[in-house]
């Protein structure tokens, strides 16, 4: 499990890189069964005027592209933040088998909150869900982008 917490620290990479950009600072990581990063993305809602570029919807679609399947088998997502609904059904449909995030998100998360997507009886895969995985620094990243938003 040593790669555990380094595919945590990658996707914190990706979701320090989204602040740089003014992006809400959430990254995630796609690992394959050989437990290789597939791809990787923050949040790109801006920059794209996209409101479904959150960062697990890029990660998804670049390892969907990269593997040529609209399905992934066998990967792990990692995300700083607790998906939200949308993203929660799109890692369903791809049938990621395990995912891994940070802080958690009771106003717009989507799996331990609100919808609670994972645990819908509409929801035909649901992946095993392990939180709190460097919650601590995913949450100092988001408090941070807010504040200084506030502040500017
Ligand atoms: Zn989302």
């Amino acid at each position: 499990m040593s790669g555990f917490r380094s595919h945590m620290d990658r996707a914190l990479e990706e979701a320090r890189a989204a602040a740089s950009r003014g992006e809400v600072p959430v990254g995630a990581v796609v690992v394959g069964p050989d437990g290789r990063v597939v791809a990787a993305a923050g949040n790109r809602t801006r920059e794209l005027s996209d409101p479904t570029a959150h960062a697990e919807v890029l990660a998804l679609r670049a390892a969907c592209a990269a593997a040529g399947s609209e399905r992934l088998p066998g990967h792990d997502l990692y995300v700083t933040l607790e998906p939200c609904p949308m993203c929660a059904g799109a890692i369903s449909f791809a049938r990621i088998a395990r995912v891994y995030y940070g802080a958690e998100d009771p106003k717009s998360g989507g799996v331990a909150h609100g919808a609670r997507v994972f645990s819908h009886s509409q929801c035909h895969h649901a992946p095993e869900v392990y939180d709190g995985i460097g919650a601590a620094e995913a949450a100092r990243l988001l408090k941070g982008f807010f504040e200084g938003r506030r502040d500017g």
